[in-house]
C-alpha cells in the first residue's frame, strides 16, 4: 500500500474539491482522485471541438455559496462570473417574451402581454422573495435526523418550526403551496399570461422526471430561484472560461491549501477493515491508504459498486436501491459560424445574452413530458440555450460561437432501441425545434457534440443520466437525501463519508454539500472519531 493520507477524496467534481480545500485548510494531508482526464465533474469545460470550448454540462450558474467564494477567495483563483441578463422565450406566434434583468423593462414587456399580469408579478417576485429568504438558511444547514432527534437536531427543527410561525399567514399559505403544487398549478395562481407561465414553470421540472403538472415541481423552481450573484437574488450569470473555471478556482485552491490532485485515476474499491473505510484500490491495482474516505460520486457508484456489500447494513442497501435518478436531459453542444436569428426578434440583439428558452406554451412543456412518460424522447422538447461566446468571447474563435442547449425531456430508458441508436435522431429534433423559430441555424452549424442520458451515465458516471446525481424531489430532499438517517454525510460504514450533489442540498454549482461535509468531518476529527 503506497503513502497514507488524512482523507482520500474520490471524485473531483466541484464538490469533491470544495471538501478537499477546507480540510486541507485545517491541516490535514488530502488526496482527491478523479476519473477523468480533467478535473470539474459535471462542472467542466472542454475544448470539445477545435478552437471551440464548450461548459458541455453545466453552462449556468447561481446557486454557488457567497460564502465558499469568500473563505476560498476563489476570484484570486480566478473566478469570474459575468452576469446573464434576462430569458427569451420565442412564441411561434410570431411574438415573444423577453424577461430582463431590468425589472422595469421586464414590467413593460409583461404589461404588453396583460396589465394583469404585469401588476401580479411585482407581487409574485416580492413573495418568491420571502420564501427563497425562508428556505435558504436551509442551503448551510446539517439536516436534522427527525429519527433519533438528538440536542442540536432537536434544536434545527425547533428554529424552523419558530421560523415558519414567524412568517404572514399569507407567507405560510405561499410556502405550503411550494411544497405540495406543481410549477403550472401554482403559476395558474398567479397569471394568466400562458407563455409567462411556460417559461417560469420550466425551473420546476429541470433535472427530474416530471411534467410541469406535476405536484412538487412548485418547489424545484422555489431551488433555482435561490441564487445570488454579488448579492443580487434570483440572478444567473456565466463564469468565464465556462463552468470548467469554477471547478478550476477551487481546484487552484486546494491545491495552495496542500492538496494533492490526480485525474485519470478511478477508483475500483473501497478498502475497509473491521467496519471503518481504510483507504482505495484504484482501477490501476494500486492501493491507497487514508485515515478516511469522502465520496463525490452518487450513492449507487459509491455503496453499489466501490464498496463490498458485506461491509454495509441490508436496510441501508435496501434504502439506496430505491433512490431514484430517472435521468431526463441531454446536451446538445453546436460550434457555430454566426448567429441565431430569430423571426420573431431579427437581429444580433441583446436577447441573445441572455437564456433563450424554447418553452412557448403550458401544453407544449405538458406534451414534452407525455412523450417521456412513456418511454420516448420528446418530439418537441423544452430547450434552454445560452451563447456564451457572446459575453466571453474567448470561448469561440473570432466571429464564431458556442451555442449549448439544454434539453428536456430525453428518458434514460428508452421504450424500444437504444440511445447508441437514437443519439444523432435526437440530436436531429432540437436542431430542427430550434430552426422553427431561427431558420438559418442549420446552415451556421460547423459542429455537434450531443449527449445523453446515456452518455452522462459512461463518461461522468452520472447514474442513470440523472444531472443532480439523484432527483431533486420532495421526497429525496432534507433530511431523506440520499437516505433517511443517513443525510448528515456520514453512511453506516466507519471513516466513509459523502460530499457530492446526492447529499443535503443537492444539485447545482453550489459548492454547499462538499462544504457541509468537510465541516462535519472535521467535527467527527475534533471529537477523536477519526483520530
Ligand atoms: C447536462 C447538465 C447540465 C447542468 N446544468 C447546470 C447548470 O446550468 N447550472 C447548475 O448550477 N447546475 C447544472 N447542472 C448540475 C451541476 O452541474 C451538478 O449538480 C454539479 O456539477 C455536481 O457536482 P458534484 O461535485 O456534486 O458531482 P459531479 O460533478 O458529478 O462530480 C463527481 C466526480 O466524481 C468522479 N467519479 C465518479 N466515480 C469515480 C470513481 N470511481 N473514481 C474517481 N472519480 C470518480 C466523476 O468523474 C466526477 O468528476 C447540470 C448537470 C448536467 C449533467
Amino acid at each position: 500500500m503506497s503513502e497514507t493520507y488524512d482523507a482520500i477524496v474520490i471524485g473531483g467534481g466541484h464538490n469533491g474539491l470544495v471538501t478537499a480545500a477546507y480540510l486541507a485548510r485545517a491541516g490535514k494531508k488530502v488526496l482527491v482522485l478523479e476519473r477523468r482526464h480533467v478535473l470539474g465533474g459535471a462542472a467542466v469545460t472542454e475544448e470539445v471541438f477545435p478552437g471551440f470550448r464548450f461548459s458541455v454540462c453545466s453552462y449556468v450558474v447561481s446557486l454557488l455559496r457567497p460564502e465558499i467564494i469568500r473563505e476560498l477567495d476563489l476570484p484570486r483563483h480566478g473566478l469570474e462570473i459575468l452576469p446573464l441578463d434576462g430569458t427569451f422565450t420565442p412564441m411561434p406566434s410570431g411574438d415573444h417574451l423577453w424577461r430582463m434583468g431590468d425589472h422595469a423593462r421586464t414590467r413593460r414587456e409583461i404589461y404588453r402581454h396583460s396589465p394583469t399580469d404585469a401588476e401580479a408579478y411585482d407581487e409574485y417576485a416580492k413573495a418568491m422573495v420571502e420564501m427563497a429568504r425562508f428556505v435558504k438558511p436551509i442551503l448551510s444547514m446539517v439536516p436534522p435526523d427527525p429519527f433519533s432527534l438528538d440536542l442540536p437536531g432537536f434544536s434545527r427543527l425547533f428554529d424552523l418550526g419558530n421560523r415558519f410561525r414567524a412568517l404572514s399567514r399569507t407567507n405560510q399559505h405561499n410556502l405550503v403551496q411550494l411544497m405540495t403544487m406543481s410549477a403550472a398549478d401554482m403559476l395558474d395562481q398567479w397569471f394568466e399570461t400562458d407563455v409567462l407561465k411556460a417559461t417560469m414553470s420550466a425551473s420546476g421540472i429541470i433535472g427530474t422526471f416530471l411534467g410541469v403538472r406535476s405536484p412538487g415541481t412548485a418547489y424545484v423552481l422555489l431551488h433555482h430561484y435561490m441564487g445570488e450573484i454579488d448579492g443580487a437574488f434570483r440572478s444567473w450569470g456565466f463564469s468565464r472560461g465556462g463552468t470548467g473555471a469554477i471547478s478550476l478556482a477551487i481546484a487552484g485552491a486546494a491545491r495552495e491549501a496542500g492538496v494533492e490532485i490526480r485525474t485519470e485515476a478511478a477508483v475500483a474499491q473501497i478498502k475497509t477493515k473491521h467496519g471503518n473505510a481504510t483507504g482505495v484500490v484504484l482501477a490501476s491495482g494500486e492501493e491507497i491508504g487514508a485515515r478516511l474516505v469522502v465520496s463525490s460520486a452518487d450513492p449507487r457508484v459509491t455503496f453499489r459498486k466501490l464498496c463490498e456489500p458485506g461491509d454495509l447494513p441490508a436496510d441501508f442497501l435496501a434504502d439506496v436501491d430505491r433512490f431514484k435518478y430517472r435521468g431526463s436531459s441531454g446536451k446538445v453542444n453546436l460550434a457555430l459560424d454566426g448567429l441565431p436569428d430569430f423571426k420573431c426578434l431579427p437581429g444580433e440583439g441583446a436577447h441573445l445574452r441572455g437564456a433563450i428558452s424554447i418553452s412557448p406554451s403550458v401544453e407544449y412543456m405538458e406534451r414534452a413530458y407525455d412523450d417521456a412518460k412513456y418511454g420516448d424522447f420528446s418530439r418537441r422538447p423544452y430547450i434552454d440555450m445560452v451563447i456564451p461566446s457572446l459575453t466571453d468571447p474567448s470561448v469561440a474563435p473570432p466571429g464564431k460561437h458556442v451555442l449549448s442547449c439544454f434539453v428536456q425531456y430525453a428518458p434514460y430508458k428508452l421504450r424500444e432501441g437504444t440511445w447508441d441508436e437514437k443519439r444523432e435522431a435526437f440530436g436531429d429534433t432540437v436542431v430542427d425545434t430550434i430552426s422553427e423559430y431561427a431558420p438559418n441555424l442549420k446552415s451556421l452549424i460547423r459542429h455537434r457534440q450531443v449527449l445523453t442520458p446515456l452518455d452522462l451515465e459512461r463518461e461522468w458516471s452520472l447514474s442513470e443520466g440523472n444531472i443532480f446525481q439523484g432527483e431533486l424531489s420532495l421526497e429525496q430532499l432534507f433530511f431523506l437525501r440520499p437516505v433517511a438517517g443517513w443525510a448528515r454525510y456520514r453512511t453506516p460504514l466507519g471513516r466513509l463519508y459523502m460530499c457530492g450533489s446526492a447529499t443535503h442540498p443537492g444539485g447545482g454549482i453550489m459548492g454547499a454539500p462538499g462544504r457541509i461535509a468537510a465541516l462535519e468531518i472535521l467535527k467527527d476529527w475534533e471529537r477523536g472519531k477519526v483520530a
